[in-house]
């Protein structure tokens, strides 16, 4: 058997009429570029995630950056992002020549560790971007508690995490503003490159507009030096389509995150995810923690199974950060991380026998290194 690490398969099979249907709309429409598909989108996203506003934006990075300039972010503040998130938490915050100031996650949830926010705090920080990583919520209260408390703003990066909760409440509807991506391979993705940028601010939200859009509210007049940031129209309908699928595509994750639970349950060199009491996970990932991490995945590998690792180099690390001059050592607990973790197959559509494939020879590598 092969097992892919993500399969789009089983999910698209099943809406291709729809999704066909919702191409030959845009191309008979002849409109392109911000028109109704962009705007039924908004608003059902909006209706989603529970807040007022949404703005579609060309991808999640954008989205970042977008909120980012609204939030008022300037050169030389001081933005707080998880030591362990991808690349383009840290990345938005550099294009505005802010400093990105790290915090370490929480070894069990491997999210930002809410205990340690406070002593990165100072007068120059302006800003927390909590990551909702591999699917499961930030704890949003006291990270919000803490923000009110030195009136910072707070942009969630709700890229991996479209549909979770906390305390019942959806992300990417507690920050101030709240970043999102529809990169194909997210839990809800296009057929191509996408975000958006959800906010109860409608002076945020109509900013955001001005900004996608060359910094242009009226057709020829510039108010700001904007940029092109736009969501298409055919990508706004198919988001459309896929929208519909989503709570079923994230029950079918956490269906097979459970039968991952239950194979892996008794092994004793793996930690398995860990979710925090008030919160939910969408599982975008299913992270295992493990001992002799590289030499799994060989195996693994070898045996027609496909994983990856999300993600082996801290940002802190990569040579693009060399200017901060931080080294080995100054996050031991992201840096523990990327060196032992490992992403499984997770898709929807992905079926038990698939699943107990992966585990039995989860089960089979550390059977064989125990007696060897
Ligand atoms: C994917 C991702 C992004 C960037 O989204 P793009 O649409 O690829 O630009 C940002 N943050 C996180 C946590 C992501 O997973």
């Amino acid at each position: 058997m092969k097992i892919s690490f993500f399969d789009f398969n089983k999910m698209h099979s099943e809406i291709q009429g729809e999704l066909e249907g919702a191409f030959s709309e845009v191309l008979k429409r002849n409109w392109f570029v911000l028109g109704s598909e962009v705007e039924k989108f908004e608003k059902n996203y909006a209706n989603f995630s529970n807040t007022q506003y949404c703005v579609g934006v060309s991808n999640g990075l954008d989205a970042l950056k977008l909120s980012l300039i609204v939030a008022g972010v300037k050169a030389g503040d001081e933005v707080i992002v998880p030591s362990n998130t991808y690349i383009a938490t840290v990345l938005a915050v550099s294009f505005l020549d802010a400093i990105p100031v790290f915090v370490e996650p929480n070894i069990d949830t491997y999210n930002i560790d809410v205990s340690l926010i406070e002593a990165a705090i100072t007068s120059k920080t302006k800003a927390i971007i909590p990551v909702h990583l591999y699917g499961q919520s930030c704890e949003m209260e006291p990270i919000m508690a803490i923000a009110n408390k030195y009136e910072l703003i707070v942009i969630e990066d709700n890229a991996q995490s479209h549909g979770a909760f906390y305390k019942g409440k959806i992300t990417g509807s507690w920050g101030h503003l709240n970043a999102t991506s529809f990169y194909p391979g997210k839990n809800l993705g296009a057929l191509g490159d996408a975000g958006a940028i959800t906010t109860n601010n409608l002076d945020y939200s109509k900013q955001i507009k001005t900004w996608r859009n060359y910094g242009s509210e009226i057709k020829y007049f510039n108010k700001v030096l904007g940029f092109n940031m736009r969501l298409d129209e055919i990508q706004a309908a198919f988001l459309s389509v896929k929208l519909n699928y989503i709570k079923l595509w994230n029950s079918q994750r956490v269906e097979i995150a459970s039968w991952y639970y239950q194979l892996l349950a008794d092994v004793e060199l793996i930690k398995l995810p860990v979710i925090h009491e008030n919160a939910t996970s969408v599982f975008h990932q299913f992270i295992i923690k493990v001992e002799y991490r590289d030499q799994l995945q060989l195996f693994l590998k070898e045996n027609g199974i496909e994983t990856m690792i999300h993600y082996p180099i801290p940002p802190h690390m990569q040579e693009a950060y060399n200017f901060l001059n931080y080294k080995a050592g100054d996050f031991p607990i992201a840096e523990n991380l990327s060196n032992s973790i490992l992403s499984l197959p997770i898709w929807p559509g992905m079926n038990l026998i698939q699943v107990t494939y992966v585990a039995n020879y989860i089960k089979q590598f550390y059977k064989i290194k125990n007696i060897g």
